[in-house]
Formats: structure tokens, sequence, C-alpha cells
């Protein structure tokens, strides 16, 4: 399969208060980098477009209830240790998980707790050796979910500032089987997806000991995880032009500019039809500001979950 290696894009600490354009060109993004997400593949786009199409000609899939095994990973740094005994560790554990199973309900996709793992080490907490991390830590096959819960989550050169805007990233689902020499579809093994899950701020969760500002109701692994079934930001490719693909679903407004806050009547594309989506998981607003995931957002996860990691 060989997932591609992860674009964690440079800082930028320039806020998006620019002029929203609306003439249908294509808006630089120079919105804070709170998510790290690599840009979809051409293949993911190619699922996405396919799957898009097959909604509106009523032919999806009617998805049953998704069960997905969470394995969840503290990891912190030395420094950090004392913030995270067992009995903060099992209480924000179970926190989380509440927060994404009260997120998911409507999708259907419910996450089944396992127990986590805690790890004592600066250059993961980092994220400075997340492939050695991922491949000393990461359980299960391509359908269960790790999640890395990093105290000092950050990107190169890995020096963690509570000022970092990086609140997480995540893999897009990927193709993991290809043709055999018998003409049969094969897997490949499971350390080769290894980097495969989703990397998490500490800070983020509920009742976290150490809280950030902001987006501190467990909501960045809400959205984190969305990436994981295969969403893409609602603001994907930074433009007005209704003939970009988007984020390739059909009931999220045109979204030009990312969101910061929770700015009521944000309309940064006021040609196209309906105000920016503020409160959707995969745009940038504050946790309190998110609130839901379409219903096409809500069949599209469920379709590519059957479609890449269930094997259906
Ligand atoms: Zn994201």
């Amino acid at each position: 399969m060989l997932l591609q290696p992860f674009l964690i894009l440079a800082f930028a600490s320039i806020p998006a208060y620019a002029v929203p354009v609306d003439n249908g060109i294509t808006i630089p993004n120079i919105s804070e980098q709170m998510c790290g997400t690599q840009s979809p593949s051409r293949e993911l786009r190619t699922a996405h477009a396919q799957l898009r199409q097959a909604r509106k000609a009523g032919l999806e899939k009617r998805g049953q209830q998704i069960v997905v095994q969470l394995y969840m990973h503290f990891v912190t740094a030395f420094d950090q240790a004392h913030f995270y005994s067992a009995a903060v560790r099992q209480r924000l554990a179970t926190s989380q998980i509440a927060a994404l199973n009260i997120a998911y309900r409507p999708a259907n996709i419910v996450f089944a707790a396992n127990p986590a793992t805690y790890t004592i080490r600066d250059d993961w907490a980092t994220d400075a050796n997340s492939t050695s991390m991922k491949q000393a830590l990461r359980k299960g096959t391509y359908k269960d979910l790790n999640v890395y819960f990093q105290t000092n989550l950050s990107t190169a050169p890995y020096t963690y500032s509570p000022a970092s805007t990086l609140l997480g990233y995540c893999t897009l689902p990927t193709q993991i089987t290809y043709t055999n020499g018998q003409g049969g579809q094969t897997e490949y093994p499971a350390i080769d997806y290894a980097i495969d899950g989703c990397n998490v701020l500490a800070g983020s969760m509920p009742g976290s000991p150490a809280p950030i500002s902001g987006y501190n109701e467990g909501k960045t692994a809400v959205h984190e995880i969305g990436h994981w079934f295969g969403m893409l930001h609602t603001f994907q490719g930074n433009t007005c032009a209704p003939t970009d693909g988007g984020d390739y679903i059909d009931d999220t407004p045109q979204e030009g500019v990312s969101t910061i806050g929770c700015p009521k009547g944000k309309d940064s594309c006021s040609r196209t039809p309906g105000l920016d989506p503020i409160n959707n998981y995969m745009d940038y607003s504050t946790d309190a500001c998110y609130t839901q995931f379409t219903p096409d957002q809500q069949a599209r996860m469920i379709s590519m979950f059957q479609m890449y990691r269930a094997g259906e």
C-alpha cells in the first residue's frame, strides 16, 4: 500500500482575517495551522466523487451500525507526566469516548473502549518519532482506530510551545490490498499501515489537566477521526468556485475560508447558496461551535469505512 509520508504543513501564524474573495478564484490558505492532515490522494478524491454520484442517484448502500474498536494511547513528556495519574487517564479516556459517541451517534457509529496504553517519552510526546511510536504502540487491524494523545504534539523541529497551533492530524483512508499473482486480493501486512491513526494534542481532551483554551471539549478528536473516515475539510480547496470538488459533500455549503472561533453569519462564498458551515466538525471552529456532521457526511463515513476499512 504504501501510505504517503505525512505532509506536516509548516506553521502559519497569520490569522485568517482576510476579506473573503467570492469571484471564483482560489483563496490562499492563510489560516492558522490547526490540523496537519495531509491533502487527499487522487484515489480518495475519485472514491469521493463516485460515492457522491451514487448518493445523488439513490444507489448508495445503506449501512448498518458500525462499532469501531478504539485504542487510546497516552504519550506524555517527562515533565508533564505528573498531570496524568492513572485516575486522571481513566477519567480523560471515559470523557473523551463519551464526547466521540455523542458526536458520532447520528451517523450510527459507536466507539468501543479498549484498555489505553501509557508511555512517558519526550520524543514521542512531541511527535519527533511518530513512526517508531506507532510501530511500537498501534493495535488491531486497519478497521481499528488508534488515537495517540500527545502532551507536546508539535511540528518540526518538535519543540512544543503552549502557543502551538497544531491540534492534531490523522491519516486518511487508503487502499491496503493489492492484486496478487493469482488475480485475487491480498492485504498488506500490518507493519505497512502502522502509521494509520490519529495524533491529537492531549490538552484538547475534555477535563484535561492542561486544557487548550477554546479546544478542550474533546472535539479535536471528533474532527481528526472524521478524517480517519475519509472526510475532508468543509473549506477543502479554499475556493468559492462551484466547479471545485471541495469536500465532495453536497449538503455542506461552499466555504472559501476556514473558520476561527464561532462567527455567526459567516459567509465566505456569498454568491453560492448557504452560509458557511461553521458548526460542522470538519471546519476549524472552536469546540463550543462544533455541533454536527451533515446527513451526507454521515452516509459517506459509513460508505468509506465499508470500502476501505471493513473490506466490503
Ligand atoms: Zn482537519
